[in-house]
């Protein structure tokens, strides 16, 4: 794909949503890291659902582990994988208060030394919360980077490394909340929605659905 057609592309997509963000809900980095980390194989929904709860409780490290194992968990068991991700996040909890002060590190390294914290974490909460311009490459960023032939790669990581050399710079910060939210309502996995996509022009897929 050449560089004007990525242009066009981004334009478009910022014209139809020009203060694109996360679905998670969330009021402060720690909730937003929280948030992530219970999003993982959850859909964005389930998880709002059970921090509508939480997060009045306890929405900072300090109160999250007074919650206690029994506590948290009980709040977020009807997020897939509760379990170690309840384990996960009161370690979380230990580290921030032990390591950072209670608070969220604008950092890579130290955002991926906490538990249940991947590259793809980190890149959400540095990006959403820091407005660092990284790109959180999920499956449905992978799925549309490959099919339009923005940012074509094997791997999760070339997706995420091309993105952030070949999307022009006025559009980084924003570009991994369109291009999820693209890959979520329009170009889904099944059947992309092709006819009513408002790239379809630039879009290089070749098998482009018509009804
Ligand atoms: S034209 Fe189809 S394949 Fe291309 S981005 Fe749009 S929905 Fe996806």
């Amino acid at each position: 794909m050449n560089k004007e057609k990525r242009q066009l592309i981004f334009e478009r997509l910022r014209d139809a949503n020009p203060n694109p963000t996360t679905e998670l809900n969330y009021s402060s980095a720690f909730e937003l890291l929280i948030a992530v980390i219970l999003s993982a194989q959850a859909t964005d929904k389930g998880v709002n659902k059970a921090t509508a709860k939480l997060f009045p409780q306890a929405n900072t490290p300090d109160a999250i582990l007074a919650l206690g194992e029994d506590g948290l968990k009980e709040q977020i068991k009807t997020i897939g994988l509760y379990n170690s991700k309840g384990a996960n996040i009161l370690k979380t909890c230990r580290i921030l208060l032990d390591e950072h002060g209670g608070n969220v590190p604008e950092d890579r390294k130290a955002l991926e030394a906490l538990p249940g914290v991947g590259r793809k974490t980190a890149n959400v909460v540095l990006n959403t919360a820091f407005g660092h311009p990284t790109m959180a490459v999920d499956t449905h960023i992978f799925r549309v980077s490959n099919r339009t032939r923005i940012a074509p790669g094997k791997t999760v990581l070339e997706v995420e490394k091309k993105l952030l050399r070949f999307t022009p710079k006025e559009f980084l910060v924003d570009a991994h909340h369109w291009l999820i939210l693209h890959g979520r309502y329009t170009c889904i996995a099944r059947k992309p929605r092709c006819s009513s996509c408002i790239i379809e022009d630039l879009c290089e897929y070749k098998n482009k659905t018509s009804d």
